[in-house]
This record gives C-alpha cells, sequence and structure tokens, in this order.
C-alpha cells in the first residue's frame, strides 16, 4: 500500500476542516518567527582569528593594501624581456641568467638588458624591469648561467598584477557573511587577527517525558532512551554552535531535561530562562494531560506566538518569546518531528540570531520517483532520496527538465528516524493537495545537516 493512503480516513471530517480554517500555514508561521527574531540585532564581540570559523561578521572588512600587495610570479619560471623571444616557438633563443628571485626574497635588480632573465619562483617580486615570466616547463637551464627558452610570451605574462584583485580599501567580504573556510583565509589574507563577529546566542535543550532514560541506562518496559537531546544538539553542532568565544570557551549549549510533573516542568523551564536565549522543548507540547510545557512557559510570562501548524510532521510546532528578547521553540516529541520542525523554524531563526543575512533554505526541482497521497489541509514534508536528473533530453523534447529526481523514502512515520536517516530532502507536498502522480514536479528542500 502507498505510504499516504495508510492515512487517509484516519481522523473525524469535521475536526479537520476546522483545523484548515484555523491553523497557521508553514509560510505563516516562519515569517512570524523571522519577524519576532529579527527585531533585535544581535550583540558582536572580537573574535580571535583561530576561533572565528563559521561566525558571522558584524562589520564590513575592508582590505587594508592592494590584493595581490606586489606584483608576483604565478609559476616557477623565467623572468624575461618580450621582445627577446619573438620567434622562439621555431628557433629557441638563448638568454643569461643573472639573478634568482624565491618567494619572500628583496629584489633590487633594477635593470634586465635584451637578452639576459632572471630565475624567479611563484610568489616571489617580479622585478619591474621584467615583462613576463616564462614557466620553467618551456626553458631549459643547459649550463650554469645559461637558460634556453622555446616559447614566446605575452607582455604581463603569468604575473599576477598589484590590485588585480582588490584595491586598498575596497570592501573584501560584507557584514553578516559567514566565515566560511574561503571567508576565514581571506579575512587573514588581510591579517585580521581579531574579527568583529555577530555574538551566538546560548541554546538549552530540555527534553521532557517520564519514559526516558539516557543511552547507557538501564530501559524498564515501558521507556525508551532519549534520542532528540543528541539528535538536536548534532543539529546545533552542525551549524556551529560550540563554544563561546575567549578564555573560557564555555559550551553554548546545555542540555535538561524534566519529567512530565509540574513541579519539574516549572523548574526546569525557569533554570533554562535565566541562563540562555534559546531554548529548545522537546515534547511536552502537545494534546497530552501532561504536555505542561506552553501553559508553564505561560504562566511565567511568555507570550505565544504560535502553537500548530497546518504541517505533516510537527503539528503541535510552538514558538513563543519571553521578556528580555528570549525564544522559545517547541518542538514535539516524536523524533522525526522534532528534527523537521528544528529544520523548518529553528534553523532559519538561529541563522537571523546570530546575524547571517539569509536564512532561506536551498529548495529545488524535482520529478517525483512514486505517486504520493493524503488528505489536503497540511503541507507534507516527505522524506526523500535526491539524485541527479541526468536522462538526456529527446531530441523532440528539448524543454527545461527538473534537475533531481526524488524518491520518497521507506519509514514516513514521525517516529520513524530510519525514513529521515535516508534522505537528502524533504518534499513538499503543497497543503492543498490530496494527490500527485509520478512524474510530477515538485519542490523539495535540501537537508544539509
Ligand atoms: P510528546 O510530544 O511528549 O507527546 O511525545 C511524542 C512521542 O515522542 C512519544 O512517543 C514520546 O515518547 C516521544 N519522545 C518524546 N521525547 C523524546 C525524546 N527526547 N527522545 C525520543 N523520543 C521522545
Ligand atoms: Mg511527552
Amino acid at each position: 500500500m502507498d505510504i499516504n493512503t495508510k492515512r487517509m480516513n484516519t481522523a473525524a471530517p469535521t475536526a479537520k476542516s476546522k483545523e484548515r480554517t484555523t491553523l497557521l500555514t508553514y509560510d505563516e508561521a516562519l515569517k512570524l518567527i523571522l519577524q519576532e527574531c529579527g527585531k533585535e540585532k544581535p550583540k558582536t564581540e572580537l573574535v580571535p582569528l583561530d576561533q572565528a570559523a563559521f561566525r558571522v561578521l558584524a562589520e564590513p572588512l575592508k582590505a587594508p593594501f592592494d590584493l595581490p600587495r606586489f606584483n608576483n610570479s604565478a609559476v616557477d619560471g623565467y623572468g624575461v624581456i618580450v621582445d627577446d623571444l619573438q620567434d622562439c616557438d621555431k628557433t629557441p633563443r638563448t638568454l643569461k641568467l643573472i639573478d634568482t628571485v624565491s618567494a619572500g626574497d628583496t629584489n633590487c635588480l633594477s635593470e634586465l638588458k635584451s637578452g639576459q632573465c632572471i630565475k624567479i619562483m611563484t610568489g616571489a617580486v617580479v622585478p619591474d624591469a621584467v615583462e613576463a615570466v616564462v614557466m620553467r616547463e618551456f626553458c631549459q637551464e643547459e649550463e650554469a648561467g645559461v637558460v634556453t627558452v622555446n616559447c614566446r610570451a605575452r607582455i604581463g605574462e603569468n604575473i599576477r598584477m598589484t590590485g588585480e584583485e582588490m584595491e586598498k580599501d575596497q570592501t573584501v567580504l560584507d557584514a553578516g557573511v559567514k566565515l566560511t573556510p574561503p571567508a576565514l583565509g581571506l579575512a587573514a589574507t588581510v591579517g585580521k587577527a581579531q574579527i568583529n563577529c555577530y555574538k551566538q546566542p546560548r541554546i538549552a535543550i530540555v527534553s521532557t517525558g517520564d519514559e526516558l532514560k539516557e543511552p547507557g541506562q538501564e530501559l524498564s518496559d515501558s521507556q525508551i532512551y532519549n534520542s532528540n537531546s543528541y539528535a538536536i544538539r548534532a543539529c546545533l553542532t552542525g551549524m556551529h554552535f560550540h563554544k563561546q568565544s575567549g578564555a573560557t570557551g564555555n559550551s553554548l549549549v546545555s542540555c535538561l531535561h524534566t519529567n512530565d510533573d509540574r513541579e519539574s516542568v516549572d523548574a526546569t523551564l525557569q533554570k533554562a530562562l535565566e541562563t540562555s536565549d534559546v531554548i529548545i522543548t522537546l515534547g511536552g507540547v502537545s494534546m497530552g494531560d501532561r504536555d505542561y510545557v506552553k501553559v508553564s512557559l505561560e504562566e511565567k510570562g511568555v507570550r505565544t506566538v504560535f502553537w500548530k501548524v497546518a504541517i505533516k510532521p510537527g503539528k503541535p510546532v510552538y514558538f513563543a518569546v519571553a521578556p528580555g528578547g528570549k525564544f522559545i521553540f517547541g518542538l514535539p516529541g516524536n523524533p522525526v518531528s522534532a528534527l523537521v520542525t528544528f529544520e523548518l523554524f529553528v534553523k532559519p531563526a538561529l541563522k537571523i540570531l546570530q546575524g547571517e543575512k539569509s536564512a532561506a533554505p536551498h529548495v529545488v526541482s524535482a520529478r517525483l520517483q512514486a505517486a504520493l497521497k493524503k488528505k489536503a489541509g497540511r503541507l507534507d514534508f516527505v522524506r526523500a532520496n535526491l539524485a541527479a536528473n541526468d536522462s538526456s533530453p529527446s531530441e523532440q523534447d528539448q524543454t527545461w527538465k527538473p534537475p533531481y529526481l526524488a524518491t520518497p523514502t521507506r519509514g514516513q512515520d514521525s517516529h520513524m528516524l530510519t525514513g529521515l536517516v535516508k534522505a537528502d530532502a524533504l518534499i513538499h507536498f503543497a497543503q492543498e493537495l490530496e494527490y500527485a502522480p509520478e512524474g510530477a514536479e515538485v519542490k523539495a528542500q535540501i537537508l544539509n545537516w
């Protein structure tokens, strides 16, 4: 049976149709989150270069000098005068070697006469008198001091010119840029030892549930292991929320746990509010008798922005703002729901909170490889494998084709992590649709943990 058919007739139609009119859509919910999180400009801090990987720049970085700073050689070779080599692809030319310059050498050569050359290494200063550098592969040092060249050269060939990449005072990196390896390399290239970055929020992960034990502990018949705290912590690790910068280097992420009794929920959430800027609760936010997360937070003066969104998995997702600009994400307890709602809502929020300019997910077009069915009313995020759609278009049909093929993975229920493990994208199975045929073009959100 089709994975979605199984579920089709389970809910009362009246409740469903009511839900359709009252629940926020995914887009509406995400917009509210981004609005709230965008209200506060993150604070900034100076971060030593060696701790700044994947942090977000808080101010533009200017070039303090031209890039490159001086004319330098792009190859290991010989510095020449171009006219000397006019016919030398037919008749090799012999030049007199008068000097050698290596990377880091200060070179004082003031003149290169016709018939002379210098040996020069990659990255070494090219003296003004040199018009081009011929690659070593095209030259031969026959005897000491004599070089035979057997190719021509153009003026400027193999010379990296001063300022050709950037001129002094130009912006090399904009504020809001994440310091990826090349960006960090560029910051180092312009000599920055300390970088003004946006501060990252401190995050508390709060698991809830009497049934939970930590991996490694003994389980009774009715207990399960806490997997969500580890999975969500791994999401944060993937987003480079590790340690506070500076000498203390405390972890930005803490994990707390509460049982499903009111006192424990109250006390744990209080502690999380006092010690963190962002709180991610796991479970305890649905319709159960002992789902106290929302009511406990509201009694502490937290403002609920929304509870429940027309999505699957993850309908009971909750978002609230606490005084002082703290943000609370209540993720449903089912392991797939927790991870999917993290990806849909928490990840974009954290990007904004740490100063990134864009929080947009990476969405591609894909051709569906199996029909999908569901009830209308919720946007279904179907876990899927993506493969390159490299079927070559036929001669008659030269039309555009989606770049990927999307195959739903086995194990689509919200407690089945196996289906998510195998997935590298979430197909957006539109809220209003009940059926999507095999071959339909769909949007697929790349999972980039
Ligand atoms: P809840 O949202 O608290 O009603 O939980 C929904 C389902 O997710 C239940 O089957 C819980 O046992 C399970 N669950 C809740 N929290 C966790 C967790 N941290 N790790 C694994 N499963 C969980
Ligand atoms: Mg629970």
